[in-house]
């Protein structure tokens, strides 16, 4: 190794900081567990994946990130807050908190580019950023990274910080001492399971995105949800909070200080009449950099007009 290992590690930790992440650790590239990987499987065996079908493809890259880039030996793990510090008033259709600013593929793609082009800088190592579409079992690296721990509403727990953070990582050829896994668990809680208004949270931890809302009203484009969804979905129009609002690990969340993720005007004004008036074109402009336009126009007029019906 022709660096000192412990001073890479801390310019790496460092500048992820600087660049605003709120954790970053290392884990030693090596397949996923056997149990893990048997949990997924389940998970997809029972169809609880539901209109998620990409959670069923590239099974090899998602065991071993090995086969991500050739060499690696370094998975980077990297949380980005993004609590808001506003909130929508009353009267608009409620969007979850991680589509009310800047599309965060965007946001964190920049950010892990210009931590990956650091790294190759110090390092002259390989680096591979992976933003959310990458096949990497996000929060199974973030737990070993030292992060957090996964909790039974399915997102990564930062101890202190709570789960309103998105995750990235990047996987590099530079071998860098891994941190401690966190071994933290929800305990006794169940709040979640008993909060989320779709029966989609078991008390084993798993998650049927075939129930979930955040799934149903966000990747699910049929023409028509099941009857079911009109009487639970309540004010959200895109996707649902539920099981984070309720979990006391985000009972102090702190506001993200990244202006990318501030609500746009778009989200502190949408109500049913503005869906409804929208043209296809306008909705095409207004969210053109916005995580709602993976909804499609269609998917948010569908769900406003569920709203709608419920009234
Ligand atoms: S996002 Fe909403 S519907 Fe999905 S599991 Fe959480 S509370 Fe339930
Ligand atoms: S609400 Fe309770 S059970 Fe659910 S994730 Fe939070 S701590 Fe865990």
């Amino acid at each position: 190794m022709p660096y000192p290992n412990y001073d890479i590690a801390s310019l790496i930790k460092s500048q992820a900081a600087s660049l605003g992440f709120d954790a970053c650790g290392f884990a030693a590239v090596e397949p996923v567990d056997d149990e893990a990987v048997a949990r997924y499987d389940r998970w997809l065996e029972q169809g609880r994946n539901g209109c998620m079908q990409w959670a069923a493809g590239h099974r090899d890259l998602r065991r071993d990130p090995a086969m991500l880039l050739e060499g690696a030996r370094t998975v980077i793990s990297l949380a980005l807050n993004y609590y808001p510090a506003r909130f929508q008033p009353p009267g608009t259709l409620r969007v979850a908190y991680y589509a009310y600013g800047r599309d965060y593929h965007e946001v964190l793609r920049e950010k892990l580019t210009e931590l990956s082009h650091f790294i190759e800088q110090i390092t002259h190592c390989a680096t591979r950023p992976c933003v959310d579409s990458a096949p990497i079992r996000e929060r199974y690296w973030a737990q070993r990274a030292g992060l957090g721990f996964v909790g039974r509403n399915n997102c990564l727990m930062l101890p202190g910080k709570g789960s309103f953070f998105f995750l990235g990582e990047i996987v590099t050829t530079a071998q860098l001492t891994p941190d401690e896994p966190c071994f933290g668990t929800c305990g006794d809680c169940g709040k979640c399971v008993t909060a989320c208004p779709a029966g989609a949270l078991s008390e084993q931890g798993a998650v049927d995105a075939s129930r979930c809302l955040s799934c149903l009203l966000i990747e699910n484009h049929a023409d028509e949800l099941p009857a079911w969804v009109g009487e639970v979905i309540g004010d959200r129009v895109v996707g649902c909070d539920e099981c984070q609002l309720c979990c006391p690990h985000n009972a102090h969340a702190v506001a993200t200080t990244v202006e990318d993720f501030a609500p746009t005007e778009a989200v502190m004004t949408l109500t049913r009449e503005r869906i409804e008036a929208m043209t296809a074109g306008e909705f095409k402009r207004t969210f053109a950099h916005s995580a709602i336009s993976r909804l499609r126009y269609k998917t948010l007029r569908r769900n406003a007009a569920l709203i709608a019906d419920e009234d």
